[in-house]
């Protein structure tokens, strides 16, 4: 009972050795409680389906262990439920070591990487081998985009997964992230070639910037969306880094178009379980001091930040949540960043809860391919194609004990308040973060 991937990587001999290596009790918490890590949440199916390649490692009848790369378009290994994946296999160099492997032996290893984010999911599962037969599952595993006749598909029935420390990860990257990243240095260096100036000259940024107590170190940065970008802020050691709950920030140094050096408070957007990063989402305001212009245009991945631990003034209400009270989140736009990690947080605590997030179009929201997988729970609203966030109707369905969260343009936030107030909504049953020092 316990971690699962514990108690299936952690054998006798294995835990002989950590005794003797002194790592033993600092694992030992791991065997107690209800068994856990073999259920996936929406943060593992969702990292499954965003991956566009895996290590698989199989066992042969002589004893050997064989790993095999296997690669395709994004979203090819298909999550079908909190403990079933799979995948089509196409006709390949037709040696079938895998195949052959697991014909005799069902248990399989697999090794999911994001390399620009430095994560990696470890996954121990048995496999069963779907026939060419069987068109009802080979069509739920096929690939839309890759159209080569399906030889067998793989089903794995997952036993345990787990999650690594991302020490000793080096972010590498796809042509379409490094192109993400150079074409607003592209289309500022064309201007300059042609001896025209950018609207808003910013001045060098140093390498290592603030002084505050908490180093960090920018590990991966990416183009969320049109005006969005996300960096991942990682202890330079690999160290833990402080523990935060859902609706924390953290004050980034940064420089402004002046040259002055100030701080901005941006809300962490990851899970806030992860301790080995944290991960904050900036949507560039040209009409501002140039703070986020700056993070932009100038922060690079290796840049060192001396930042403040992070503070909370948006906390989730867990212990109302775990006697069942829902939470009901409500984004707009940029909003969307404390959110999430509430998401994250309410998903692994089996809160009841509902997402509303509304966002100007697709390509200029952050994030809304997180939320797709939660069906009834998350519910994003496009205002170019006419779909609206209704507070009324939102509000007319709270109970008595219901607390909204909300996170959104001073707007909106406004409107919620009127709303709320017209409809004799309890005030505590509001919790609002304006992005406002
Ligand atoms: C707790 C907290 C969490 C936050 N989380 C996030 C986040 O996750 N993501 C994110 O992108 N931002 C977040 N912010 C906002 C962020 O801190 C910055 O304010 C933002 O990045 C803009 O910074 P800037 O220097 O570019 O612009 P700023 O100079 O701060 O200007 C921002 C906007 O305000 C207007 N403005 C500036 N000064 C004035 C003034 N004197 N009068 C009227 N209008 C003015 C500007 O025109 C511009 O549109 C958060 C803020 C707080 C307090």
């Amino acid at each position: 009972m316990g971690h699962k991937f514990a108690e299936i990587a952690f054998t006798e001999t294995i835990r002989i050795l950590q005794t003797e290596m002194g790592s033993r009790t600092g694992y030992a918490d791991m065997d107690e409680g209800e068994d856990y890590n073999n259920l996936m949440s929406t943060v593992e199916s969702n990292f499954i389906a965003a991956r566009d390649s895996f290590y698989m490692a199989t066992v042969s009848e002589t004893g050997w262990p064989y790993v095999q790369h296997r690669g395709g378009p994004p979203g090819f290994v298909k999550v079908l439920n909190a403990n079933t994946i799979g995948f089509a296999d196409y006709a390949g160099n037709r040696q079938y070591v895998s195949t052959g492997n697991l014909l005799k032996n069902d248990r399989i290893s697999l090794f999911f990487m994001d390399y620009p984010n430095r994560r990696r999911l470890k996954i121990l599962g048995r496999v069963s081998l779907v026939p060419s037969d069987d068109l009802e599952t080979l069509t739920q595993l096929e690939d839309d985009h890759f159209r080569a006749p399906v030889e067998r598909a793989f089903l794995i029935k997952i036993e345990a997964f787990d999650w690594n420390c991302p020490k000793y990860i080096t972010p590498r990257y796809t042509e379409e992230d490094v192109e993400a990243l150079i074409t607003p240095l592209q289309k500022k260096f064309d201007l300059l070639r042609r001896g025209d100036q950018p609207s808003q000259t910013l001045p060098k940024v140093p390498n290592e910037i603030g002084a505050g107590p908490l180093p960090l170190v920018i590990t991966a940065i990416r183009q969320e969306a049109e005006n969005i970008r996300s960096y991942e802020l990682c202890h330079p050691d690999g160290a833990a880094l402080p523990p935060v709950k859902a609706g924390a920030h953290i004050q980034v140094p940064v420089v402004t178009s002046s040259g002055d050096a100030i701080w901005r408070f941006y809300s962490i957007c990851s899970d806030p379980a992860q301790q080995n990063h944290y991960r904050i989402a900036v949507l560039n305001q040209p009409g501002g001091r140039g703070g986020s212009s700056a993070l932009h245009s100038e922060y690079q991945v290796g840049m060192r930040l001396a930042c403040y631990r992070p503070d909370n003034y948006f906390a989730l209400q867990s212990e109302k949540h775990k006697k069942g009270a829902k939470a009901v989140f409500i984004a707009g736009g940029i909003g969307i960043t404390p959110i999430r990690a509430m998401v994250f947080e309410a998903e692994k605590n089996g809160y009841a809860y509902v997402l509303h997030y509304a966002a100007r179009s697709n390509k200029s929201s952050a994030f809304t391919g997180d939320f797709t997988s939660l069906r009834d729970r998350a519910y994003i609203y496009f205002s170019e194609e006419d779909e609206r966030l209704d507070l009324h109707r939102i509000f007319a369905a709270a109970t008595a004990d219901t607390i909204h969260y909300l996170c959104a343009p001073p707007a909106m936030l406004q409107a919620a308040r009127f709303t709320a107030q017209k409809m004799g909504l309890k005030p505590s049953s509001l919790i609002f973060e304006a992005f406002k020092e």
